[in-house]
């Protein structure tokens, strides 16, 4: 089994043992409390004693993803479910002792930037923004610091900018400066990129997004391969409660098992669409001779236009993930779009099996950074021409593209 292909992983861990009449699914345990009387401290007792401590349900989803991200024993060290992708960074975030200083990237999901602004306004600790693409900015943080830097906030790709980092460098730099590094890998997922392997210390994922797939769950989790953080953070779930629901952890296993295929045919759909739009941007083209009547930027780490297309190459294997940006140039251009497609759900999120799109400024917490008119596409498992065929819809409905197109 260890050394098992990924997909195969995918399906078969965290599951009963193979016994004549045994389920082939974990059951869901609904309780509060266990039976016990015995000392807490009396291995006889076993583990279960009380359900915000642990509980069985849990343990299938937390040594897959335990799997998926390279931990070496995920039975000492298997992840860490939390209730949300934001308890999990919460509790990750906790790490930095009091007054302690973070660096995080200028393009960080908008949750993790607002919470680090907080404690920061609040004077919990120090945070700063860091380009993810610049080493030197992030060497002259580092070495500009008196007191030193706790931790180093690593996300690639970036969201919504589609930034790349060299992980592996990054992570490399902030421990030449003894900073930890946790990494948010929600957008690439454990298929194509695996931040421990890069020698990050901490992995967060919103299990919200492509683990669960389906859009009916908010989960979180953290990954670790170092035995000290994992007690810490395990004492900060039981301790300040953020745990996972046993359903939401169901329903996560469940999503789990078929990410491989969702995953793998979602990146090349979004791979493809990318490839289309950007032909689109290009009046040359041959395929689309009368093609854009404005300029389209599209953004995706696989297109050889993107400026961190090498390092993604290098960094991730097997992918580029399944998010796309196009800057429309305006507001009106991106909500025409949004108002016209019929099977792009116009909605905040990512990850599942249904084709998202969002203007990413219409949430006010999203830095001035973003373009206005950007849109961000997540591609779910239509068929491609279906969501070609509606894309187009809505971009010659906003004038980006002229009514002979499709
Ligand atoms: C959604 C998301 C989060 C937050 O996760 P929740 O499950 O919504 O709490 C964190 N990081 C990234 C990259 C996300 O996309």
């Amino acid at each position: 089994m260890e050394n098992s292909h990924v997909e195969t992983q995918i399906v078969a861990t965290g599951r009963p043992e193979h016994r004549e009449g045994a389920p082939v699914n974990g059951p869901v345990h609904f309780t509060s409390t266990y039976y016990g009387r015995l000392d807490e401290r009396d291995p006889a007792a076993g583990a279960d004693m009380y359900a915000r401590s642990s509980n069985p349900t849990w343990n299938g989803p937390e040594q897959l993803l335990a799997q998926l991200e390279s931990v070496t024993d995920t039975s000492q060290r298997p992840a860490l479910l939390f209730s949300s992708g934001m308890a999990a960074i919460t509790a990750a975030i906790h790490l930095v002792p009091v007054g302690g200083r973070v660096l995080f990237p200028r393009h960080s999901y908008n949750g993790t930037g607002s919470q680090l602004d907080q404690l920061n306004d609040a004077g919990r600790l120090n945070a700063e923004r860091f380009d993810v693409t610049d080493l030197d900015q992030l060497r002259n943080a580092l070495a500009s610091s008196a007191t030193g830097t706790d931790l180093v906030w690593l996300e690639s790709p970036t969201n919504p900018m589609l930034e790349i980092a060299d992980v592996a460098e990054v992570v490399r730099i902030a421990h030449e400066y003894g900073a930890l590094v946790a990494v948010d890998n929600t957008f690439a997922t454990p298929l194509v990129q695996r931040p421990l392997e890069l020698g990050a210390d901490v992995v967060v994922h919103s299990v919200t997004k492509y683990l669960s797939g389906h859009s009916d769950v908010v989960l979180g989790a953290v990954v670790t391969d170092d035995q000290n953080l994992y007690e810490t953070l395990l004492n900060h779930r039981t301790l300040f409660g953020g745990i996972a629901g046993p359903m939401e952890a169901y329903l996560a296993l469940r999503g789990m098992r078929t990410l491989a295929v969702r995953v793998h045919r979602s990146m090349a759909t979004a791979a493809e669409l990318a490839r289309r739009l950007e032909g689109l941007g290009q009046p040359e083209n041959a395929e689309n001779p009368d093609s854009a009547t404005r300029d389209l930027v599209v953004r995706y780490p696989g297109l050889p236009s993107h400026e961190g297309h090498q390092l993604a190459a290098a960094t991730m294997s097997g992918g580029f993930g399944s998010v796309l940006t196009i800057d429309t140039g305006s507001v009106e251009a991106a909500d025409a779009v949004t108002e016209t497609v019929q099977l792009w759900t116009p909605a905040t999120s990512l990850g599942g099996v249904e084709s998202l799109i969002e203007r990413r400024r219409r949430i006010p917490s999203e830095p001035a950074t973003v373009p206005e008119g950007l849109l961000r596409l997540s591609v779910g498992i239509e068929h491609i021409e279906d969501l070609w065929d509606d894309l187009c819809a809505g971009l010659r409905a906003a004038g980006l593209i002229s009514s002979q197109n499709r």
